[in-house]
């Protein structure tokens, strides 16, 4: 039994530190989008609205859309559509990643084959004051700065971000071979209704 001064275990004491500051305080994070099966402006549209009508989430700008070459995984995939999507969240980083795996389900993501085609694949890229080499949830994004699929979209998105240990956006993309990546100025998703 407690009593009033006796201590919270250490553990609930944390529990109840982290989600008092995140309500508190919203923070920025950076979510990819790919999908190169199915119909895949509407994928990325649809995963757009559905990150949008998460509580605690706000969606702040959307960026071009990217068809893209694949990188990686089986050969014969077809090319992918890319976006980036800027956000003010008070979900912590391990709750943002629930629920883009989450929106990956409801689009029926299957995972058979690493880096195989997929409807949609939902990274978080960045997110505020947060660094983590935990591989399930490595922020930032440990493969983001080496991928032109990624930067394009990125830079779109916010020509100043930065990549934690990595550097300016702008510069890590002027640095990879990025002719694979083409914007497709005919196509455009929009912010959620
Ligand atoms: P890549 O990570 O190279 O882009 P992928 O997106 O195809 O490959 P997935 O199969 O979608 O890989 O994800 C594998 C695991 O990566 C997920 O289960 C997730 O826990 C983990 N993961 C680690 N860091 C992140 C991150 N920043 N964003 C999303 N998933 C991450
Ligand atoms: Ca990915
Ligand atoms: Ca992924």
């Amino acid at each position: 039994m407690s009593t009033p001064n006796s201590p919270m275990p250490f553990d609930v004491a944390d529990a109840l530190d982290e989600v008092e500051r995140t309500l508190h305080d919203p923070r920025t994070a950076v979510v990819a989008l790919g999908s190169n099966l199915g119909n895949r402006l509407e994928l990325l549209q649809g995963a757009v609205d559905a990150l949008g009508e998460t509580p605690g989430l706000r969606i702040k700008a959307v960026s071009g859309v990217f068809e893209t070459d694949p990188v990686g995984g089986p050969n014969g995939q077809g090319s992918y559509f890319n976006a980036v999507v800027l956000l003010r969240t008070t979900l912590p980083p391990s709750s943002l990643l629930e629920r883009g795996n989450a929106v990956e389900d409801a689009f029926n993501r299957t995972r058979e084959v690493r880096w195989g085609p997929r409807t949609l694949d939902v990274d978080i890229l960045f997110y505020e004051g947060v660094v983590s080499d935990d591989p399930r949830l490595t922020l930032p994004h440990p493969r983001a700065h080496e991928r032109a699929f990624v930067l394009a979209p990125w830079l779109d998105v916010d020509p100043s971000a930065q990549v934690p240990g990595h550097g300016a956006v702008a510069e890590l993309l002027a640095g990879v071979d990025a002719s694979g990546v083409h914007r497709r100025p005919d196509l455009e998703l929009h912010l959620p209704q």
